[in-house]
């Protein structure tokens, strides 16, 4: 059965690539009714940061990939955390030694240097001489007893077989072992495991199936299978995800945009929106391929609510596998995950494309039901009340309203502070903006449509329903005999301070009564 980890070091906060690494695992356990670990990967103490562990966790909860197995959710694996394992690593460490398929290697830090200095300046693809494989037995015991320091090595010159490895993303790999060093460290002088041997450990004692893991490790890959073959262990199967780039090909880097999960977090993406971005990134790339050549934007390739196999109206009927721009949900990739369609070319991450793919997730999560509905207006609740601490129009209800109202205009939730504060707050009269518009109006009509709004509107509104609303502002512009345009440029400027929004009668149902009354008296002064 299939059962995957996702074996982050806590080394500082989730990036993009890691939550890639984690999707890809949830996704393929998931498909195939497996099961998936969060496994940490913490024997370099050096290396680890105080709350990474915490971070990671929030960062895949915010995502909604819940592991099956983990901190927090113990299960037959346990622990799940490298650094209370280290019985376990020492155990098979023995085991490679008594078989003469590890050394111990007492050998100093500065003869390595030198030693790695002087095998490469006379041409040698060595990084060690071996000098520690000929000790004898006597010699060892005796240096072990004196407290000596030494690091434990694996033997490369006593392997069983070594072929070619193949990787289910990347193919077969050739002269797959030219790059390892000689004789790799297996244990440290502290005892502690290097990663490679912690790491074939855990995934062979907690019996993982498949390893999904970063591109970066594909050069470990061959001694990984060398130490597999040492213990006399069958491997399981492997497959790397390719590098992240941006959309210029450099790779992702802090300078360079968001890398961190928490970023996009904390900027009011949709976890969704995100999941989709990475997910699709990196599979079908041939036929993502075929159809950016035919749909110039990727606004233009796809809209939300189809079945993302046809899309009607244009061009592409042929696909077979989605494109990178189609709206999926979590439980949609998972059907349509595919681990032999993953591409190893590089993967490019455009910042358009989440633009429109959240816009999308947003107007599904808006329209799906109710319960999605108040998911999001509560995740977007504070959002909202940072960007308008004093306003008491913050409910997570209002805020629902208001993302529902602004529908198509937000590109994430954060964008309503600047698509409609004056939901939150009373409009900026003073604003460039609000100020552009009111030098153009007619002072005298202002006046006018303002008297009759304040005179009128409580007469014939008992309901404020926007059908009413509407029907009334119509008739206005008649008796006004003014255009529509004019009429409506001096309500928004009453109301919202802003040139564009969404329909008028809308806006003042959601405004509510008061608050538009309140806005009539004060354009007014
Ligand atoms: N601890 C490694 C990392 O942080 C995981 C590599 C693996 O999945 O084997 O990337």
């Amino acid at each position: 059965s299939v059962l995957v980890r996702f074996a982050p070091s806590p080394t500082g906060a989730l990036h993009l690539g890691g939550l890639r690494t984690a999707l890809y695992n949830y996704l393929f356990a998931k498909k195939l009714g497996g099961k998936w670990i969060l496994r940490i990967e913490d024997t370099d103490a050096g290396r680890a940061v105080p709350g990474a562990v915490d971070g990671i966790r929030s960062a895949l909860e915010w995502a909604g990939l819940e592991y099956d197995y983990g901190p927090g959710i113990e299960g037959p694996h346990a622990p799940y955390f490298q650094s209370e394992r280290l019985d376990l690593y020492h155990k098979y460490a023995h085991r490679l030694l008594d078989s003469g398929h590890a050394y111990r290697c007492f050998c100093s830090p500065d003869r390595l240097a030198t030693t790695r200095e002087q095998l490469a300046r006379s041409g040698s693809n060595a990084t060690y001489d071996k000098a520690c494989l000929n000790l004898t037995d006597e010699e060892v015991a005796r240096r072990v007893r004196a407290g000596e320091k030494f690091i434990v090595r694996l033997n490369d010159g006593n392997l069983p077989d070594r072929s070619n490895p193949k990787d289910l993303v990347f193919g077969a790999l050739r002269d797959a072992h030219a790059s390892l060093p000689t004789d790799p460290v297996l244990l440290k002088s502290d005892k502690f495991p290097t990663y490679h041997l912690a790491s074939v450990v855990d995934d062979h004692e907690m019996g993982i199936s498949h390893v999904l893991r970063g591109e970066e490790w594909l050069a470990s890959l061959p001694l990984h299978l060398d130490l597999y073959a040492s213990l006399g262990l069958k491997p399981p199967r492997f497959a790397h995800l390719p590098l992240l780039l941006n959309p210029d090909g450099t790779k992702m880097s802090k300078r360079k945009g968001d890398v961190q999960v928490m970023d996009y977090q904390r900027k009011g993406w949709e976890p969704e929106a995100v999941l989709n971005w990475l997910a699709l990134a990196g599979w079908g790339q041939s036929h993502i391929k075929t159809l950016q050549e035919d749909a110039s934007s990727p606004s233009s390739s796809c809209s939300e609510g189809e079945d993302h196999h046809h899309h009607h109206g244009h061009q592409h009927v042929y696909k077979t596998a989605p494109d990178s721009t189609t709206v999926m949900t979590l439980p949609e990739l998972i059907r349509e995950f595919d681990i032999s369609s993953l591409t190893h070319r590089r993967t490019v991450l455009d910042p358009a494309k989440l633009e429109y793919l959240n816009k999308h997730h947003l107007k599904r999560k808006m329209d799906e039901s109710p319960e999605s509905k108040k998911v999001l207006a509560e995740r977007a609740h504070p959002i909202v009340k940072a960007a308008f601490p004093s306003s008491p129009y913050t409910s997570a209800g209002y805020v629902g309203d208001v993302i529902k109202l602004l529908e198509g205009r937000l590109v994430t939730v954060t964008d309503i502070a600047n698509a409609a504060p004056y939901f939150f707050v009373d409009p900026d009269y003073n604003s460039d903006e609000a100020t552009k518009m009111y030098e153009k109006i007619n002072k005298k009509t202002y006046a006018t449509v303002l008297q009759r709004l304040e005179a009128l509107f409580p007469e014939i509104l008992p309901s404020w329903d926007a059908t009413d609303i509407s029907v009334f502002l119509q008739r206005e512009v008649d008796a006004l005999g003014l255009k529509q345009k004019e009429y409506m440029t001096i309500l928004r400027h009453v109301f919202t301070g802003m040139k564009a929004g969404p329909g008028m009668a809308d806006t003042l149902q959601l405004l509510g009564k008061d608050r538009t009354f309140e806005r009539i008296t004060n354009a007014q002064k």
